[in-house]
């Protein structure tokens, strides 16, 4: 198990800010990064060696990236698996076809955190009118449909209650396979962000309390207002699912926290917005930790550096530049995308709560 050396290069699925961000991380360990995807001018191409622009079922620009890197990774779980499986023929794709097809379907996802003893909202497979019926009638009154692929921030998902009009609700999928699940009255959510290294090795930064925003992260801060026996449990849960999924890199598993019970609502197979706060406010970044993850490195420490809180600059927040940049310390992230749009992530910023300097 050789590291890779620096000077290799890293291929990167999705050139967003996490793409970025890990870029940025991978430089100081002396890789470089090539970016893979169909955006134009993706935020990560600004920070990165090379960027190719296209399709991901593109299987002769695949051939091509699989020639020109090392090690691939992801920083996007809608990337077809059908792509990590052409490219792991040729390159070592981290972490694997597995990890992805797992958390890319709601379903497969629930019952993958189910068979390793991980508590999740009650939930049936719903594929027609009659089948939601069947499962309201079960699971009921108060529900989630959710599409079983490509959901995010909320996307694709409609509450139900007893008034519920089902007929529509369903039209609401477009015909695409659902899950039903329990609404979760919860006191909170949390993410755990772990990382597994390519010798097993896991680590994992203190649970980290979220708060969204029209179903968009706001808010994160670590560690979250816990016992030491549910963060030690919260932990364990994330830990489980990295191992049984043989995972190399950082995941992360997202929980509703109900009084002593901790539910996976969802597991991300990449760097995580919640864990943003980690560039200042931990020892080891989750983008570095996942570079050193993949590329064969020992993991580095995820102590953190004290109370940490992380706000995301979703729309016109980023016109807070200004007033951000005055608060001495404030660390302010920004991800490079020109055109501002209601509900788009166009950057961060951290406080560590403990610097005396910090509002
Ligand atoms: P998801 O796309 O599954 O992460 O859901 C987005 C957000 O909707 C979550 O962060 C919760 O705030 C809320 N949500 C999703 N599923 C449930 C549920 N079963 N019960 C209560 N709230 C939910």
């Amino acid at each position: 198990m050789t590291p890779l050396p620096p000077g290799a290069r890293i291929g990167i699925l999705g050139g967003g800010q996490l793409g970025r961000m890990l870029a940025l991380a991978a430089a100081p360990l002396g890789y470089r990064c090539h970016i893979f995807g169909p955006e134009e001018a993706p935020p990560a191409g600004h920070v990165a060696e090379a960027v190719t622009i296209a399709d991901y079922l593109d299987d002769e620009a695949l051939g091509e990236f699989a020639e020109a890197v090392d090690v691939v990774t992801l920083e996007f779980e809608n990337v077809p698996a059908a792509a990590l499986e052409i490219l792991a023929q040729r390159v070592p794709v981290r972490p694997g076809v597995k990890a992805l097809a797992t958390a890319q379907d709601r379903l497969v996802e629930k019952d993958f955190a189910n068979s390793v003893g991980a508590a999740t909202a009650p939930y049936a497979a719903v594929d027609g009118l009659d089948d939601l019926q069947a499962a309201m009638a079960k699971i009921g009154p108060r529900a989630v449909l959710k599409t079983r692929r490509m959901g995010y921030d909320g996307k694709g998902q409609v509450m139900l209650n007893q008034d519920a009009d089902l007929d529509q609700a369903w039209q609401a999928m477009a015909g695409t396979p659902a899950i039903l699940e329990g609404f979760i009255p919860f006191d909170g959510e949390v993410s755990v962000i772990a990382a597994r290294g390519l010798d097993g090795a896991v680590n994992a930064y203190p649970p980290i309390a979220n708060r969204h925003r029209d179903h968009i992260l706001d808010i994160s801060t670590v560690p979250a207002e816990l016992s030491a026996a549910q963060a030690d449990r919260a932990i364990a849960i994330a830990a489980d699912l990295a191992t049984a999924l043989d995972y190399i890199g950082i995941l992360a598993v997202e929980m509703f926290v109900t009084g002593e019970e901790l539910l996976v609502n969802e597991i991300a197979p990449r760097v995580h917005n919640s864990g943003h706060w980690s560039i200042e406010g931990a020892v080891t970044s989750q983008f570095e930790q996942h570079i050193r993850a993949i590329c064969g490195l020992p993991l580095g420490s995820m102590a953190i550096r004290g109370q940490v809180e992380m706000r995301n600059l979703i729309g016109h927040d980023v016109n807070q530049l200004p007033d951000l940049l005055a608060q001495p310390g404030a660390h302010v992230h920004l991800y490079g995308k020109t055109e501002v749009r209601k509900g788009r992530k166009m950057g961060h910023v951290t406080y560590l709560k403990t610097e005396a300097d910090t509002p």
